[in-house]
């Protein structure tokens, strides 16, 4: 089975499949450009709400993962070796908060998403994000905490 006879949102085969024009981005800042997909009917509106929702903030996504990244490896992972307690509070906030960015906007990679259906790759990303919000406000809790 390819992914054409599959709904996009839940990657299920069976049942009423209906074709729909959607306004789909190969990457997060990619050029978008109208394409025909198949979802079930009553998967159509949950699928156009997190199009829109990729459409709306695709790009503060990647611009919120690359300012978190840029200040860990700049900044908070130098900040360690001068305190270790400051160092580590700003990776485990960063930490955190990328965290939370992947639950509040859980944008997945087209391979990812052909491989699990966009619900499947939101659910991987939130259930990520939610790994992450969790380590990252434990570290930073450690280190005020427990660092002097
Ligand atoms: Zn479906």
């Amino acid at each position: 089975m390819t992914e054409t006879n599959r709904c996009l949102w839940c990657h299920g085969g069976q049942g009423e499949l209906r074709e729909i024009v959607l306004e789909v981005g190969d990457r997060l800042a990619g050029a978008w450009r109208q394409r025909r997909v198949l979802v079930h009917p009553e998967h159509e509106g949950e699928l156009r709400d997190h199009q829109r929702l990729l459409r709306g903030f695709g790009r503060t996504f990647l611009v919120g993962v690359a300012v978190l990244l840029g200040l860990m490896v700049l900044i908070e992972v130098p900040l360690v070796w001068w305190s270790a307690r400051w160092g580590l509070a700003g990776i485990g906030l960063s930490v955190a908060a990328l965290g939370a960015l992947l639950v509040a906007l859980p944008f997945a990679t087209p391979e990812t998403v052909r491989l699990w259906g966009v619900r499947g790759s939101v659910l991987a990303v939130r259930g990520a994000g939610s790994v992450l919000a969790t380590l990252g406000s434990a570290l930073l809790a450690f280190a005020l905490l427990a660092l002097g």
